[in-house]
């Protein structure tokens, strides 16, 4: 069992008020909390060693990229990835959808069909939409259920020769559903279709291993696994990250420039134009350790037991209705009645609780429940079954208020 009073002194914030009340964090799903040797570890990259990294003889620089380039190491064993330089790192998950659709509507032939899932997040639908409408594809959406899982029993019928891509959440942020990757990933690559899958939600809780996956993209944010905002990654196997055209051009990418000609760089850079986010980089390695020296096993024990404790205690509120129960994270989506989720997010937020309310970038949700949007809490595993209690305690007062 984790000492979650020692946990939670890794996180200064949380020693904070909101509204002359303690702060109660639950808005997880939309960035974790950050530890105190994140922290300490941008604050000693400012103070210490800031300069631009792969290019300066100097010593600081040489400092700097050893340390960005560790951390890649870090972020490839985390992952399993067979290569360091099959981890690409972008700005964040949305960054990295974008690499790769913009890569692939120069590489799609018109006519061929796109599968996405009915329970994707906004940067997971825009961009295969432009790429899509660029290479004149077919995007085709994998139905959904009322408990929030994916009518699997259909995709077999939705594969054939013509679909050259999937795309999957593995956890989906506005339910928390965990969603059937490795049967996803098996049955498209029966049709010799990539995958890829949006781990930004996943990776929080559970520590994927893209080589037993056998996935062809995954990708993630820092933000959402105690790391920094503005730094995340795209996994890619090798033979495909070289197939890919290069994303933007710059510094850094390349091996050789003239006017006549330029050619690329090896992997990673080729993915990486200018310079980068060195400093969350070095912190997201930082982040990842931390993280594993928690162990995920035990972050999911203490969230099982926050997520069983938060459905039953919620569920006794009359009126209130949850979204999504099918097998899941530690995330809580819901309404009460008619009454909208902004309201009883705003109450709580005077009573110093931070949920989520609204669409959750995920519209194509709120439309098959036909709501506007729900209340979401996300719980991580700094989060305690007394702070639970005391959401539970200020929902019913909003209820009271509101009704
Ligand atoms: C947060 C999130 C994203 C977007 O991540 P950014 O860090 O904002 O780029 C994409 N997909 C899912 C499932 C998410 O939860």
């Amino acid at each position: 069992m984790l000492d979650i009073q020692k946990i939670r002194n890794d996180f200064p914030i949380l020693e904070r008020e909101v509204n002359g009340k303690p702060l109660i964090y639950f808005d997880n799903g939309a960035t974790s909390q950050t530890p105190k040797v994140v922290i300490d570890a941008i604050v000693d990259y400012y103070s210490n060693y800031n300069s631009n990294i792969h290019r300066g003889v100097h010593a600081l620089s040489q400092e700097a990229t050893d340390k960005y380039e560790a951390a890649r190491i870090k972020i490839q064993k985390h992952f399993n990835a067979k290569h360091a330089y099959e981890i690409i790192l972008t700005s964040g998950t949305t960054e990295s959808i974008n690499i790769v659709a913009s890569g692939f509507s120069s590489l799609l032939e018109e006519g061929d069909e796109v599968i996405v899932s009915a329970l994707e997040h906004h940067s997971n639908i825009v961009p295969w939409q432009m790429m899509c409408e660029k290479a004149g594809a077919i995007l085709k959406v994998l139905p959904m259920k009322e408990d929030g899982s994916l009518r699997m029993d259909l995709f077999d019928e939705m594969l054939n020769a013509k679909t050259k891509l999937v795309f999957c959440n593995h956890v989906s942020n506005a339910l928390g559903i965990i969603n059937p990757i490795e049967s996803i990933i098996h049955r498209a690559h029966k049709f010799g279709a990539y995958v890829l899958i949006d781990g930004a939600q996943a990776c929080p809780h559970i520590k994927p291993d893209v080589q037993e996956l056998d996935v062809d993209f995954y990708v993630a944010s820092a933000h959402k696994m105690c790391g920094p905002t503005g730094v995340g990654l795209l996994y890619g196997k090798q033979e495909l990250l070289e197939m890919l055209p290069p994303y933007q051009g710059g510094g850094e990418m390349i091996e050789t420039v003239t006017f006549e000609k330029t050619t690329y760089a090896g992997l990673p850079h080729k993915f990486e134009a200018g310079t980068p986010n060195i400093c969350g980089g070095i912190a997201f390695g930082v982040a990842i350790d931390y993280m594993n020296a928690i162990g995920f096993e035990n972050i999911q024990d203490q969230e099982i037991i926050l997520l069983e404790y938060a459905t039953q205690k919620l569920q006794n509120i009359e009126g209130l209705k949850i979204y999504g129960t099918a097998n899941k994270t530690s995330v809580i989506s819901f309404n009460i009645g008619e009454i909208h989720p902004y309201d009883i997010g705003a109450i709580l937020d005077k009573l110093g609780i931070a949920v989520r309310t609204g669409h959750h970038c995920a519209q194509p949700i709120m439309n098959f429940f036909e709501i506007p949007g729900t209340v979401r809490a996300s719980m991580a595993f700094y989060n305690t079954k007394e702070e639970i209690d005391i959401l539970v305690n200020a929902v019913e007062k909003a209820k009271m208020m509101l009704s």
